[in-house]
């Protein structure tokens, strides 16, 4: 897996302060797509342990409220990053938020990425759709696009969309 950057904080991807790591490669192609440079397999720089430890020391912050894995398109690496966030969570936990341009019904049918969304608290889900673009959306850019509580759909069967009136944010 090759990955385009990490950033330390980050605010603008899920709620609170965040490290935020995008991944590149992606088949989606959506038009208008936000980072055009990571559908790019080829862009960014391999994954090593030097990274995974980076995350750590970040997450391992008390400002640092989680960790968000976006793109190009994380599911194109689920292996990969099942044994990322495995190796994270060994040394601290925090909640995990993870964007994909696919739709939750379809990645619980792989059981790749299931596994991946086992380890992670939310999924943003569905390709960015420009006529659906609604500037005033928090955390996603078009009205598709789902910000589902991984915990309780996983858990139930059904799909349950994030409470956002819960959050203390
Ligand atoms: S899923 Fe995301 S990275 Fe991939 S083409 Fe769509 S907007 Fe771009």
């Amino acid at each position: 897996m090759r990955y385009g950057q990490i950033r330390h904080y980050d605010v603008a991807n899920g709620p609170g302060i965040r490290t935020s790591l995008f991944v590149t490669g992606c088949n989606h192609h959506c038009p208008d797509c936000f980072n055009l440079e990571y559908q790019d397999f080829t862009a960014g720089d391999p994954w090593t342990e030097k990274e995974t430890a980076e995350i750590i020391s970040y997450l391992q912050e008390d400002l640092t409220r989680g960790l968000t894995i976006l793109g190009g398109e994380p599911f194109e690496h689920p292996q990969a990053l099942w044994e990322i966030l495995t190796q994270i969570k060994t040394q601290v936990d925090k909640e995990v938020w993870i964007y994909s341009g696919f739709i939750y019904e379809d990645l619980i049918q792989d059981s790749d990425s299931l596994e991946l969304l086992k380890l992670c608290d939310i999924l943003v889900d569905g390709p960015f759709i420009k006529d659906l673009k609604n500037l005033s959306l928090r955390f996603r850019g078009s009205s598709n696009q789902r910000i589902i509580d991984l915990k309780k759909s996983l858990g139930q069967d059904s799909l349950v969309l994030w409470d956002e009136k819960s959050r203390d944010d």
